[in-house]
């Protein structure tokens, strides 16, 4: 059996330095802020963003949530991100995926200053990151490294194979792990020989979105194995893309779901959001 690698308590600990420090910035006068717009009345986004706002509460950030209908309009959300680019008791701004058809995701992420994107999908974050200079770390995959670390595997030298190449998963995924020396191999819908492949990896990291894909035939023997996925089971269940009870049997450490990068992707918005506090104020 697998070692599990508990992203609860490993989200817990993240969140108990993001709190000390925000008390440490309480105290010189600075309460670090978030801003979550959502758009629309999507379940899964409304359950995201009450989780993300009770994380505030528990390290003492400050929020403000702004609920827009779903036939808000693209001017009414640009000239809402407008005005919380100003405010200052604004640190880091997150507009909750996805949005409404009919609406520009992009073109918003982009209208949003760049030193409060706490997600870092503006394109001058992600050029950032890109060269290894980044002040915000994507929180997910930012997560993931921290579960790696916490857990005490290394990265270096090792093949790391990353399922997915979105540009909130995939990419920054396998950028980060290239940033840690790994040597990395990204795979997606056109891959060939996917099963061979991910069979070579050390650390294999699924971001696909899909029940049941990685089995355990792709996972090498004692493997880590990182589930980003998030989906519904036939009974509605949350599950990730691993066949647990398969890959639980070959690998040498597994992430769970739920449990695994989920706690770790709010834990890292946290922390962005208290980095975004210091750079406004000139702490950075
Ligand atoms: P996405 O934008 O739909 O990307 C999915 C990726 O999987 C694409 O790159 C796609 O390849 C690839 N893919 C699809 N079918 C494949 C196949 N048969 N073989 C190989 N690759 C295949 O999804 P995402 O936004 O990255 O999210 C991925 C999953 O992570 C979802 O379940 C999402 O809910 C979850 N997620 C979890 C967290 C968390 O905090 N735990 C955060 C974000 C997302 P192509 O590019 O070729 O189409």
């Amino acid at each position: 059996m697998a070692k599990m690698i508990d992203g609860k308590a490993i989200a817990a600990e993240v969140k108990a330095q993001v709190a000390q420090e925000v008390s440490q910035l309480k105290a010189q006068g600075i309460t670090p802020g978030l801003a979550v717009v959502i758009v629309g009345d999507d379940p899964a986004s409304r359950i995201y963003v009450n989780n993300k706002k009770k994380a505030c509460e528990t390290v003492g950030i400050y929020s403000e949530e702004y609920a827009l209908p779903a036939n808000a309009s693209q001017a009414e959300l640009l000239e809402l991100v407008e005005k919380l680019n100003k405010a200052p008791e604004i640190s880091g701004i997150l507009v909750q995926s996805p949005l409404p058809r009919g609406l520009d995701e992009a073109a918003l992420v982009e209208m949003i200053a760049p030193q409060k994107d706490v997600d870092a999908f503006h394109a001058y974050n992600v050029g950032k990151l890109t060269q290894g200079r980044q002040i915000f770390q994507p929180c997910t995959p930012a997560g993931v490294i921290e579960l790696l670390r916490y857990s005490g595997i290394e990265i270096s030298g090792k093949h790391c194979v990353v399922i997915g190449r979105s540009d909130i998963v995939g990419k920054p995924m396998a950028l980060l792990l290239l940033q840690n020396n790994g040597t990395v191999t990204i795979c997606h819908s056109k891959t060939r020989n996917l099963e061979e492949i991910c069979s070579t990896a050390d650390i294999l990291v699924s971001a696909v979105g899909r029940a049941g894909f990685v089995t355990g035939a792709m996972v090498k023997p004692g493997a880590a194995v990182i589930d980003v996925g998030m989906n519904r089971d036939q009974e509605g269940k949350l599950c990730g893309d691993v066949v647990f009870s398969e890959a639980d049997k070959t690998a040498g450490w597994i992430t769970p779901v739920p449990g695994g990068v989920g706690p770790m992707t709010i834990a890292m918005l946290m922390k962005n959001t208290v980095t975004a506090a210091k750079l406004q104020n000139e702490l950075l």
